[in-house]
């Protein structure tokens, strides 16, 4: 039997003793045990905020240029380790190695995409009223970041809080999620082996009823960083609040698609299947309800069942040709497993799929599309997160908009059509952060994620995401 590894927290530059309570990790395809990682005390959290306030000043204090070096060896190292990182994240997520690769590529491109930001962090000149005066507007660091990561995503959430932190001045604690905490801890790993000032980066391993509201609830944080869901999201607002702690959250989504009559239907079912088996349909962007047009529904609920039930699944490491591995974890499956079934009892028609696959071992979930749903069915309101489409008929693009915009989420959303004029008024109607024409829901590094309504506070990626981890200073200069 091999050994299961230990890992321990990073705090100011070296790893922490063994810790002394422990949380088990488990492989959700077989339920192996993985690993066993710290179950943090709130002592040692407050030793890593203040390792991270200890050395901001100095960090912000080097040129941007200098800090970006940093990130671009950590973006080396991540290429040197890509396919080992790749498995760490399958054994404990459950995306397919192929998915997971992609991820870990992503994360070395978006930490030397991030460092091209050295040079081009930029202030302003404003003109002033007054003869003599000059305006000058800085942009500064925050100061210390709180990064609390969901699961999904687990290994590009480090960088994609910890990359715009670090080049900005900041410092940062990261805490992954207790589902996925390995491949956190061997990004560390890499991490330790660069000559990167302590302090800077600090991971903490814990409960988020523990590590994650002692992060939140602390006055030396300056910035919380959160993806996860929209009820810990208020959570989060809550234990800020005293300190009026600044906030960027990012809490998912119910992602609309809709199909009008003259769309490539090929097209919108690639698009659509490729957007709802991804990740086994737990992505925040990911296209989560149909509408889809009365005169194309039935050519459409045709092929995106026969693609959906051609979906193959399993445990990735052992069949490595499947399109999608399991659900994260047994809540995960159930919470599927009973939204599917308030659906059916509501009046879906399930035309794939529908039940818990029954492979023997792991949290699977077949692959399902759901017709004949309403506006008013919990399986088009609520956020499912595993790979079971809903889907609505409608009667032309002012319905379908009407329908999508009628959500407590704003997130991502999308359109298949050939025709620009409808693209373009479901673009300005669209009540969402980003839409999709003609193509699958995934953004861009150099876009903006960010989300309206209950999806959240604030964005990531680009120039807006950026210079979400700065202040302004503004300094009037008379001379
Ligand atoms: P959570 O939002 O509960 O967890 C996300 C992160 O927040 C984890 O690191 C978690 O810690 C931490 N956390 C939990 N409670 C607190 C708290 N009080 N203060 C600070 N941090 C806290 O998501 P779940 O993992 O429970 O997933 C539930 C649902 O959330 C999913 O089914 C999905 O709908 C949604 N979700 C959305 C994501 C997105 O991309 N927007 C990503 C993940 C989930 P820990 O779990 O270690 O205790």
């Amino acid at each position: 039997m091999t050994d299961i590894p230990v890992y321990q927290n990073f705090i100011n530059g070296e790893f922490a003793p063994t810790p002394k309570n422990t949380i088990d990790v488990h492989n959700p395809a077989n339920g192996n045990l993985l690993s066993r990682v710290p179950e943090s005390e709130t002592g040692e959290v407050e030793h890593a905020i203040a390792a991270a306030k200890a050395a901001q000043t100095g960090w912000a204090a080097k040129p941007a240029i200098e800090r970006a070096g940093y990130l671009r060896k950590i973006a080396t190292k991540i290429r040197e380790n890509a396919d080992e990182l790749a498995k760490v994240i399958t054994l404990e997520q459950g995306k397919i190695l192929s998915l997971a690769r992609v991820e870990v590529d992503f994360t070395a491109d978006y930490l030397d995409y991030m460092a091209e930001w050295a040079r081009r962090i930029e202030g302003e000149i404003i003109t002033s009223d007054r003869v003599g005066e000059n305006i000058f507007l800085f942009r500064k660091p925050v100061g210390v970041v709180a990064g609390i990561l969901p699961w999904n995503f687990p290994f590009f959430l480090i960088a994609r809080k910890m990359a715009p932190a670090l080049i900005t001045g900041n410092t940062i604690v990261i805490k992954p999620s207790e589902e996925t905490p390995n491949n956190c801890f061997e990004f560390t790993k890499l991490v330790a082996e660069t000559d990167l000032p302590p302090g800077v980066f600090n991971v903490v391993c814990g409960s988020g009823a523990q590590v994650g509201s002692t992060l939140t609830s602390h006055a030396g944080i300056d910035l919380i960083s959160f993806t996860g869901s929209v009820e810990t999201g208020a959570r989060i607002m809550a234990a800020a609040a005293p300190n009026i702690t600044k906030l960027n959250l990012e809490l998912g989504g119910k992602a609309p698609a809709i199909v009008l009559a003259d769309a490539d239907i090929d097209l919108a079912v690639t698009a659509i299947k490729n957007s709802r088996v991804i990740n086994s349909g737990q992505v925040c962007n990911c296209a989560e309800r149909v509408y889809v047009d009365a005169s194309v529904a039935d050519q459409f609920i045709d092929k995106i069942t026969k693609a959906m039930a051609m979906t193959t699944y399993g445990d990735p490491i052992a069949r490595p040709d499947v399109d999608m591995g399991p659900l994260v974890n047994r809540i995960g499956l159930d919470k599927v497993a009973a939204m599917v079934e308030t659906a059916r009892a509501a009046g879906g028609t399930i035309t794939t799929g529908g039940k818990i696959a029954e492979l023997g071992q792991g949290f699977h979930y077949q692959p399902t599309v759901i017709a004949d749903c309403r506006s008013d069915m919990e399986i088009m309101r609520k956020e499912v997160f595993g790979a079971v489409l809903p889907i609505q008929v409608v009667s032309g693009l002012d319905e379908a908009i009407t329908c999508a915009n009628a959500s407590e989420y704003g997130l991502t959303s999308s359109i298949f059509t050939k025709n620009l004029s409808f693209a373009l008024q479901a673009v300005n109607q669209l009540n969402f952060g980003e839409t999709y024409v003609n193509r699958e829901n995934f953004e861009a590094m150099q876009g903006y994620h960010a989300g309206v309504r209950k999806s959240g506070i604030g964005g990531a990626d680009g120039k807006h995401g950026l210079y979400e981890y700065t202040h302004t200073h503004v300094a009037y200069i008379q001379t």
